[in-house]
């Protein structure tokens, strides 16, 4: 028996008070969703879900897992870009080849989070309905240019990744709604770099930067993403104004990393100071910059 059918045989058997639902297509769990509204949680790879549920922090009606929804796993080249179905496994994006060479901050991003058991487990999809302000994968996927697919019995709307995320840990999504798929457009020199004290610890502040460069080697498009800095992943869009047109030098990365100082509003918490993680993001976004604009240089991404 697989471990997935092990888990759904547990779910089966009945947690009081608690339906689980495993449905085949995307059709099934969508009328699912309509008809518990805000009593029922998908269940993605659960590392998340299944702690707040041990612990008592969420109480739902029902769970729908969304394993056997065929058409939600999967990296595919479209459109110049790259589409990632919401159920893509976080193993599977750090050690799939074209991310590895073509959008390394994601794949670093990937690979930055907790163990590999987590992340044999842990979904993108799952990871950014989380929407936690610490999260690796989505600072990367704001520097990106990343955009979001979702999807309800009504049809689908896309929103850029920054938007998806309201306010802490509380993602743009209606009861109804499911996140089925992430499109990447055409790849730039890109890294992320995560500062933390432990090897599974989050992120005291995670920082993803992404860089073109126009035919005489100035930065024509800059987008840096950042974790740990705000109560969601945030864009530092100042930070990327003053690079942006600019020949990339220490001259100029340097005050982008000060301006993302600036304009970020850090958490304060046990594992570090508001203070200490604004110092943080100056440096990694100064470290992320100069990554990002070597990879941009060697053409990385082809
Ligand atoms: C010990 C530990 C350490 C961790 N460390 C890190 C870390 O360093 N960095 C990091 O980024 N993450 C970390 N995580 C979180 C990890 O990445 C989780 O895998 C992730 O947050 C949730 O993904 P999941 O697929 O397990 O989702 P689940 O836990 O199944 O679901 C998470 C939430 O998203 C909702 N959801 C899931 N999929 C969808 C969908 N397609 N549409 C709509 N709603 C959906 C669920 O209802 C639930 O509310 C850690 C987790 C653990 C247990």
């Amino acid at each position: 028996m697989s471990a997935m059918h092990a888990r759904d045989d547990v779910f089966a058997a009945g947690e009081p008070g608690l339906a689980y639902h495993a449905p085949r297509d995307l059709e099934e769990a969508l009328a699912l969703l309509a008809r518990y509204g805000e009593e029922a949680k998908v269940l993605a790879g659960g590392q998340s879900l299944l702690v707040f549920l041990s612990q008592g922090l969420i109480a739902p009606a029902a769970l729908i897992g969304l394993r056997r929804v065929p058409g939600l796993d999967g990296i595919e080249e479209r459109d110049g870009g790259l589409t990632i179905g919401a159920m893509t496994t976080q193993h599977a994006l750090e050690s799939d080849p074209t991310l590895r060479t073509r959008y390394p901050a994601l794949a670093e991003a990937a690979q930055a989070i907790a163990t590999p058991q987590v992340r044999q487990r842990g979904t993108l999809g799952g990871n950014l309905c989380h929407a936690n302000p610490t999260g690796d994968p989505p600072a990367a996927l704001i520097a990106l240019g990343a955009s979001i697919e979702i999807v309800n019995g009504d049809g689908a709307r896309r929103v850029p990744v920054q938007e998806f995320f309201r306010d802490y840990m509380e993602p743009a999504l209606q009861p109804d709604e499911l996140l089925t798929a992430v499109h990447l457009p055409p790849p730039v020199g890109s890294a992320y770099l995560k500062h933390r004290i432990r090897g599974v610890d989050n992120a005291i502040v995670g920082v993803a930067a992404a860089i073109a460069l126009a035919p005489d080697g100035t930065c024509s498009e800059a987008r840096i993403g950042l974790s740990g800095a705000a109560t969601t992943p945030l864009r530092a869009v100042a930070a990327e104004a003053v690079i942006r047109g600019k020949p990339l030098s220490d001259d100029t990365i340097q005050p982008a990393a000060e301006a993302a100082a600036q304009e970020c509003d850090p958490l304060d918490d046990t594992e570090a100071s508001a203070d200490y993680r604004r110092e943080m993001v100056a440096v990694f976004v100064r470290r992320a910059l100069a990554r990002a604009a070597e990879r941009a240089r060697q053409g990385d991404t082809e």
